[in-house]
Protein backbone atom coordinates (compact mmCIF):
# COMPACT_ATOMS: atom_id res chain seq x y z
CA UNK A 1 0.00 0.00 0.00
CA UNK A 2 2.89 2.54 0.76
CA UNK A 3 4.59 1.70 -1.77
CA UNK A 4 2.22 2.72 -4.33
CA UNK A 5 1.67 6.04 -2.25
CA UNK A 6 5.30 6.73 -2.45
CA UNK A 7 5.39 5.87 -6.27
CA UNK A 8 2.38 8.41 -7.25
CA UNK A 9 4.36 10.57 -4.72
CA UNK A 10 7.16 10.64 -6.55
CA UNK A 11 5.74 11.24 -9.82
CA UNK A 12 3.98 14.33 -8.30
CA UNK A 13 7.42 15.94 -7.24
CA UNK A 14 9.14 14.95 -10.58
CA UNK A 15 5.61 16.41 -12.55
CA UNK A 16 6.46 19.66 -10.46
CA UNK A 17 10.26 19.71 -10.75
CA UNK A 18 9.95 18.95 -14.80
CA UNK A 19 7.45 21.42 -14.95
CA UNK A 20 9.49 24.15 -13.55
CA UNK A 21 12.45 22.90 -16.01
CA UNK A 22 11.03 22.69 -19.20
CA UNK A 23 9.10 26.32 -18.51
CA UNK A 24 12.63 27.50 -17.68
CA UNK A 25 14.15 26.10 -20.58
CA UNK A 26 11.53 27.08 -23.39
CA UNK A 27 12.65 30.61 -21.73
CA UNK A 28 15.78 30.29 -22.18
CA UNK A 29 15.53 29.21 -25.76
CA UNK A 30 13.04 32.00 -26.64
CA UNK A 31 15.78 34.38 -25.28
CA UNK A 32 19.08 32.84 -26.52
CA UNK A 33 17.67 32.16 -30.17
CA UNK A 34 16.58 35.88 -30.10
CA UNK A 35 19.87 36.99 -29.14
CA UNK A 36 21.61 34.71 -31.43
CA UNK A 37 19.74 36.32 -34.51
CA UNK A 38 20.33 39.75 -33.31
CA UNK A 39 23.94 39.20 -32.61
CA UNK A 40 25.04 37.38 -36.13
CA UNK A 41 22.61 40.00 -37.88
CA UNK A 42 24.58 42.78 -36.63
CA UNK A 43 27.56 41.12 -37.51
CA UNK A 44 27.11 40.35 -41.03
CA UNK A 45 25.14 43.95 -41.43
CA UNK A 46 28.86 45.47 -40.84
CA UNK A 47 30.46 43.42 -43.35
CA UNK A 48 27.69 44.29 -45.51
CA UNK A 49 28.26 47.98 -45.03
CA UNK A 50 31.63 48.20 -45.07
CA UNK A 51 31.76 46.65 -48.88
CA UNK A 52 29.85 49.11 -51.13
CA UNK A 53 30.86 47.62 -54.03
CA UNK A 54 29.60 45.88 -57.47
CA UNK A 55 29.72 42.38 -56.26
CA UNK A 56 28.11 43.46 -53.26
CA UNK A 57 24.61 41.57 -54.14
CA UNK A 58 26.13 38.39 -54.66
CA UNK A 59 28.31 38.79 -51.10
CA UNK A 60 24.81 39.68 -49.86
CA UNK A 61 23.05 36.64 -50.66
CA UNK A 62 25.97 34.70 -49.89
CA UNK A 63 26.13 36.40 -46.20
CA UNK A 64 22.60 35.80 -45.90
CA UNK A 65 22.54 32.12 -46.14
CA UNK A 66 25.63 32.36 -44.04
CA UNK A 67 24.21 33.99 -41.65
CA UNK A 68 20.91 31.59 -41.29
CA UNK A 69 22.93 28.33 -41.37
CA UNK A 70 25.03 29.87 -38.67
CA UNK A 71 21.70 30.74 -36.53
CA UNK A 72 20.36 27.40 -37.81
CA UNK A 73 23.37 25.72 -36.20
CA UNK A 74 23.10 27.54 -32.99
CA UNK A 75 19.39 27.21 -32.18
CA UNK A 76 20.32 23.05 -32.80
CA UNK A 77 22.81 23.18 -30.46
CA UNK A 78 21.11 25.08 -27.79
CA UNK A 79 17.95 22.41 -28.49
CA UNK A 80 20.47 19.90 -27.85
CA UNK A 81 21.97 21.08 -24.75
CA UNK A 82 18.83 22.24 -23.57
CA UNK A 83 17.05 18.52 -23.94
CA UNK A 84 20.23 17.28 -22.29
CA UNK A 85 19.76 19.12 -19.44
CA UNK A 86 16.47 18.50 -19.03
CA UNK A 87 16.86 14.60 -19.26
CA UNK A 88 19.76 14.81 -16.54
CA UNK A 89 17.22 16.78 -14.32
CA UNK A 90 14.47 14.35 -15.05
CA UNK A 91 16.93 11.54 -13.92
CA UNK A 92 18.31 13.32 -10.98
CA UNK A 93 15.04 14.92 -9.95
CA UNK A 94 13.38 11.51 -10.00
CA UNK A 95 16.37 9.55 -7.62
CA UNK A 96 15.81 13.33 -5.29
CA UNK A 97 11.52 12.61 -5.54
CA UNK A 98 11.88 8.91 -4.89
CA UNK A 99 14.21 9.50 -1.58
CA UNK A 100 12.18 12.43 -0.73
CA UNK A 101 8.72 10.90 -1.20
CA UNK A 102 9.77 7.96 1.06
CA UNK A 103 11.07 10.54 4.05
CA UNK A 104 7.94 12.46 3.47
CA UNK A 105 5.82 9.06 4.06
CA UNK A 106 8.37 7.73 6.78
CA UNK A 107 6.40 9.26 10.16
CA UNK A 108 2.82 8.32 8.32
CA UNK A 109 3.88 4.77 7.68
CA UNK A 110 5.63 4.39 11.17
CA UNK A 111 2.60 5.78 12.75
CA UNK A 112 0.19 3.25 10.62
CA UNK A 113 2.30 0.46 11.50
CA UNK A 114 2.05 1.07 15.52
CA UNK A 115 -1.14 1.58 15.17
CA UNK A 116 -1.82 -2.14 13.40
CA UNK A 117 0.03 -3.52 15.89
CA UNK A 118 -2.01 -2.23 18.74
CA UNK A 119 -4.66 -3.11 17.07
CA UNK A 120 -3.69 -6.83 16.94
CA UNK A 121 -2.71 -6.76 20.61
CA UNK A 122 -6.08 -5.27 21.57
CA UNK A 123 -7.70 -8.00 19.55
CA UNK A 124 -5.45 -10.55 21.01
CA UNK A 125 -5.60 -9.77 24.58
CA UNK A 126 -9.72 -9.71 23.79
CA UNK A 127 -10.05 -12.33 22.19
CA UNK A 128 -8.30 -14.51 25.25
CA UNK A 129 -11.37 -14.29 27.82
CA UNK A 130 -13.64 -14.15 25.40
CA UNK A 131 -13.01 -17.78 24.37
CA UNK A 132 -12.28 -18.86 28.44
CA UNK A 133 -15.97 -17.14 28.60
CA UNK A 134 -17.17 -19.04 25.71
CA UNK A 135 -15.67 -22.85 26.25
CA UNK A 136 -16.31 -22.87 30.12
CA UNK A 137 -20.14 -21.77 29.42
CA UNK A 138 -20.53 -24.06 26.93
CA UNK A 139 -19.61 -26.66 28.56
CA UNK A 140 -21.35 -25.61 31.55
CA UNK A 141 -24.18 -25.86 29.15
CA UNK A 142 -23.65 -29.00 27.58
CA UNK A 143 -23.22 -30.57 31.33
CA UNK A 144 -26.79 -32.79 32.16
CA UNK A 145 -26.32 -32.68 35.54
CA UNK A 146 -25.25 -29.14 36.23
CA UNK A 147 -26.49 -27.82 39.53
CA UNK A 148 -27.82 -24.25 40.68
CA UNK A 149 -24.36 -24.18 42.96
CA UNK A 150 -22.10 -25.16 39.96
CA UNK A 151 -24.42 -22.44 37.40
CA UNK A 152 -23.43 -20.12 39.92
CA UNK A 153 -19.92 -20.74 40.36
CA UNK A 154 -19.63 -19.95 36.53
CA UNK A 155 -21.66 -16.82 36.70
CA UNK A 156 -19.15 -16.05 38.95
CA UNK A 157 -16.32 -16.67 36.69
CA UNK A 158 -18.07 -15.09 33.88
CA UNK A 159 -18.27 -12.16 35.97
CA UNK A 160 -14.20 -12.54 36.58
CA UNK A 161 -13.53 -12.04 32.83
CA UNK A 162 -15.74 -9.48 32.50
CA UNK A 163 -13.88 -7.68 35.23
CA UNK A 164 -10.92 -8.08 33.06
CA UNK A 165 -12.63 -7.23 29.83
CA UNK A 166 -13.97 -4.23 31.11
CA UNK A 167 -10.22 -2.85 32.61
CA UNK A 168 -8.65 -3.69 29.31
CA UNK A 169 -11.56 -1.70 27.40
CA UNK A 170 -10.82 1.01 29.65
CA UNK A 171 -7.51 1.24 29.23
CA UNK A 172 -8.03 0.65 25.57
CA UNK A 173 -10.27 3.95 25.50
CA UNK A 174 -7.88 5.81 27.61
CA UNK A 175 -5.05 5.82 25.54
CA UNK A 176 -7.67 6.59 22.73
CA UNK A 177 -8.84 9.28 24.14
CA UNK A 178 -5.58 10.87 25.68
CA UNK A 179 -4.46 12.85 22.12
CA UNK A 180 -7.99 14.51 21.79
CA UNK A 181 -9.47 15.37 25.18
CA UNK A 182 -10.12 18.71 26.53
CA UNK A 183 -7.50 19.43 29.43
CA UNK A 184 -7.92 21.66 31.86
CA UNK A 185 -4.44 22.76 32.21
CA UNK A 186 -3.55 25.22 35.14
CA UNK A 187 -0.98 25.44 37.96
CA UNK A 188 -0.59 22.69 40.03
CA UNK A 189 0.86 22.47 43.11
CA UNK A 190 3.22 19.33 42.86
CA UNK A 191 2.59 18.78 46.79
CA UNK A 192 -1.30 18.50 46.72
CA UNK A 193 -0.80 16.19 43.41
CA UNK A 194 1.25 13.93 45.48
CA UNK A 195 -0.81 13.84 48.23
CA UNK A 196 -4.11 13.61 46.07
CA UNK A 197 -2.67 10.55 44.29
CA UNK A 198 -1.01 8.76 47.72
CA UNK A 199 -5.04 9.41 49.43
CA UNK A 200 -6.06 6.98 46.29
CA UNK A 201 -3.21 4.37 46.61
CA UNK A 202 -3.71 4.58 50.35
CA UNK A 203 -5.79 1.41 51.13
CA UNK A 204 -4.54 -0.58 48.36
CA UNK A 205 -0.93 -0.36 50.46
CA UNK A 206 -2.58 -0.65 53.77
CA UNK A 207 -4.10 -3.82 52.72
CA UNK A 208 -0.38 -4.85 51.81
CA UNK A 209 1.12 -3.01 54.14
CA UNK A 210 3.23 -1.64 52.50
CA UNK A 211 4.78 2.29 54.38
CA UNK A 212 4.10 4.98 51.72
CA UNK A 213 7.08 7.71 52.80
CA UNK A 214 6.52 11.02 51.23
CA UNK A 215 9.55 13.24 51.54
CA UNK A 216 7.91 16.39 49.25
CA UNK A 217 9.84 19.83 48.73
CA UNK A 218 8.22 22.93 49.08
CA UNK A 219 6.32 25.72 46.82
CA UNK A 220 7.03 23.07 44.02
CA UNK A 221 4.78 23.75 41.17
CA UNK A 222 4.49 23.16 37.52
CA UNK A 223 1.52 23.47 34.51
CA UNK A 224 -1.01 21.04 33.43
CA UNK A 225 -3.85 18.99 34.12
CA UNK A 226 -3.95 18.09 37.75
CA UNK A 227 -6.27 14.83 36.99
CA UNK A 228 -4.41 13.95 34.47
CA UNK A 229 -1.20 14.18 36.59
CA UNK A 230 -2.75 12.40 39.37
CA UNK A 231 -3.93 9.46 36.78
CA UNK A 232 -0.30 9.22 35.66
CA UNK A 233 1.54 9.26 39.62
CA UNK A 234 -1.43 6.85 40.85
CA UNK A 235 -0.43 4.52 38.50
CA UNK A 236 3.35 4.60 39.04
CA UNK A 237 2.68 4.15 43.09
CA UNK A 238 -0.21 1.29 42.18
CA UNK A 239 2.90 -0.31 40.56
CA UNK A 240 4.82 0.32 43.14
CA UNK A 241 2.72 -1.26 45.85
CA UNK A 242 1.87 -3.96 43.40
CA UNK A 243 5.37 -5.13 42.83
CA UNK A 244 6.57 -4.98 46.45
CA UNK A 245 6.54 -7.36 49.08
CA UNK A 246 4.27 -7.54 51.68
CA UNK A 247 5.32 -4.77 54.67
CA UNK A 248 7.72 -2.65 52.75
CA UNK A 249 8.34 1.05 52.16
CA UNK A 250 7.62 3.05 49.16
CA UNK A 251 9.51 6.42 48.97
CA UNK A 252 7.95 9.38 47.27
CA UNK A 253 10.24 11.94 46.89
CA UNK A 254 9.83 15.64 44.87
CA UNK A 255 12.19 18.17 44.45
CA UNK A 256 13.58 20.38 41.72
CA UNK A 257 16.62 20.82 38.98
CA UNK A 258 16.60 24.53 37.09
CA UNK A 259 14.23 23.63 34.50
CA UNK A 260 12.47 20.67 35.75
CA UNK A 261 9.68 19.48 38.83
CA UNK A 262 10.60 15.96 39.56
CA UNK A 263 9.27 13.43 41.34
CA UNK A 264 10.43 10.16 42.10
CA UNK A 265 8.84 7.06 43.30
CA UNK A 266 10.92 3.90 45.00
CA UNK A 267 10.44 0.80 45.34
CA UNK A 268 12.38 -2.30 47.49
CA UNK A 269 10.29 -4.98 45.57
CA UNK A 270 10.95 -7.12 42.58
CA UNK A 271 12.67 -4.67 40.69
CA UNK A 272 13.13 -5.17 36.98
CA UNK A 273 15.59 -7.35 34.20
CA UNK A 274 17.77 -5.39 32.15
CA UNK A 275 16.81 -6.58 28.66
CA UNK A 276 12.81 -5.40 30.18
CA UNK A 277 13.28 -1.77 30.88
CA UNK A 278 13.69 -0.57 27.51
CA UNK A 279 10.13 -1.90 26.79
CA UNK A 280 7.80 -1.48 29.84
CA UNK A 281 6.63 1.74 28.43
CA UNK A 282 5.62 -0.02 25.39
CA UNK A 283 1.54 -0.66 24.95
CA UNK A 284 0.76 -4.49 25.97
CA UNK A 285 3.72 -4.95 27.59
CA UNK A 286 4.24 -7.08 30.68
CA UNK A 287 7.70 -8.62 32.38
CA UNK A 288 8.15 -11.61 33.36
CA UNK A 289 8.04 -11.13 37.13
CA UNK A 290 3.99 -9.49 36.67
CA UNK A 291 3.18 -12.76 34.70
CA UNK A 292 4.59 -15.30 37.15
CA UNK A 293 3.31 -13.25 39.92
CA UNK A 294 0.13 -14.09 40.94
CA UNK A 295 -1.35 -10.51 42.92
CA UNK A 296 -0.20 -8.54 39.94
CA UNK A 297 -2.91 -8.78 37.21
CA UNK A 298 -2.78 -5.79 34.08
CA UNK A 299 -2.63 -5.50 30.66
CA UNK A 300 0.37 -3.80 30.66
CA UNK A 301 -0.85 -0.37 29.57
CA UNK A 302 -0.73 1.43 32.49
CA UNK A 303 2.95 2.83 32.05
CA UNK A 304 2.10 3.51 28.32
CA UNK A 305 -0.84 6.12 29.38
CA UNK A 306 1.31 7.58 32.17
CA UNK A 307 4.60 8.36 29.33
CA UNK A 308 1.77 9.45 27.22
CA UNK A 309 0.72 11.97 30.30
CA UNK A 310 4.23 12.74 30.97
CA UNK A 311 4.65 13.67 27.40
CA UNK A 312 1.60 15.47 26.77
CA UNK A 313 2.87 18.05 29.63
CA UNK A 314 6.14 18.09 27.51
CA UNK A 315 8.27 15.93 30.67
CA UNK A 316 9.94 13.09 30.39
CA UNK A 317 10.23 9.45 32.57
CA UNK A 318 13.11 6.93 33.03
CA UNK A 319 13.23 4.36 35.39
CA UNK A 320 16.27 2.60 37.39
CA UNK A 321 16.13 -0.78 38.32
CA UNK A 322 18.18 -3.46 40.44
CA UNK A 323 16.93 -6.82 39.96
CA UNK A 324 15.27 -8.30 43.02
CA UNK A 325 15.82 -5.14 45.21
CA UNK A 326 13.37 -2.23 43.95
CA UNK A 327 12.84 0.22 40.93
CA UNK A 328 13.25 3.69 40.84
CA UNK A 329 10.66 5.94 38.36
CA UNK A 330 11.36 9.85 38.04
CA UNK A 331 9.51 11.83 36.21
CA UNK A 332 10.33 15.42 34.90
CA UNK A 333 7.66 18.08 33.99
CA UNK A 334 8.88 21.64 33.84
CA UNK A 335 8.50 24.15 36.44
CA UNK A 336 5.61 25.76 36.52
CA UNK A 337 7.83 29.77 35.86
CA UNK A 338 9.84 28.02 33.14
CA UNK A 339 6.24 26.95 31.16
P1 LIG B 1 0.74 -3.81 34.40
O1 LIG B 1 -0.72 -3.60 34.28
O2 LIG B 1 1.21 -5.12 33.93
O3 LIG B 1 1.28 -3.44 35.75
P2 LIG B 1 2.19 -1.50 33.46
O4 LIG B 1 2.19 -0.87 32.12
O5 LIG B 1 1.77 -0.67 34.60
O6 LIG B 1 1.30 -2.79 33.32
O7 LIG B 1 3.63 -2.06 33.73
C1 LIG B 1 4.31 -2.77 32.70
C2 LIG B 1 5.25 -3.78 33.32
O8 LIG B 1 6.33 -3.10 33.96
C3 LIG B 1 4.61 -4.60 34.40
O9 LIG B 1 3.98 -5.73 33.85
C4 LIG B 1 5.79 -4.98 35.26
O10 LIG B 1 6.42 -6.11 34.74
C5 LIG B 1 6.76 -3.82 35.10
N1 LIG B 1 6.71 -2.89 36.27
C6 LIG B 1 6.09 -1.71 36.33
N2 LIG B 1 6.30 -1.11 37.50
C7 LIG B 1 7.09 -1.94 38.22
C8 LIG B 1 7.69 -1.88 39.53
N3 LIG B 1 7.50 -0.85 40.33
N4 LIG B 1 8.46 -2.92 39.89
C9 LIG B 1 8.68 -3.96 39.07
N5 LIG B 1 8.16 -4.08 37.83
C10 LIG B 1 7.37 -3.08 37.41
Amino acid sequence: MFHKTIVRLTAFYLAIIMAISIFFSLNLYTISSGEIRRGVTRQTQIVETGSPNPLFDTVSDHLQAQREAIIDEANNQLIFRLALTNIIILIGGGILSYALARRTLRPIQEAHETQSRFVADASHELRTPISAMKIETEVALADPKLTASKAKKQLASNIEELDKLSTLTDGLLRLARLDNQNYNLEQVDVRDLAQASIDKVLPMAEAKKVLINPALGDNLSTYGDMQLLTEMLVTILDNAIKYSPVKSEVNLKTFSDKQHTIIEVTDHGAGIIDTDIPHIFDRFYRADNSRTDSGANGYGLGLAIAKDIVHLHNGHITVKSDYGKGSTFTVYLPLYNQV
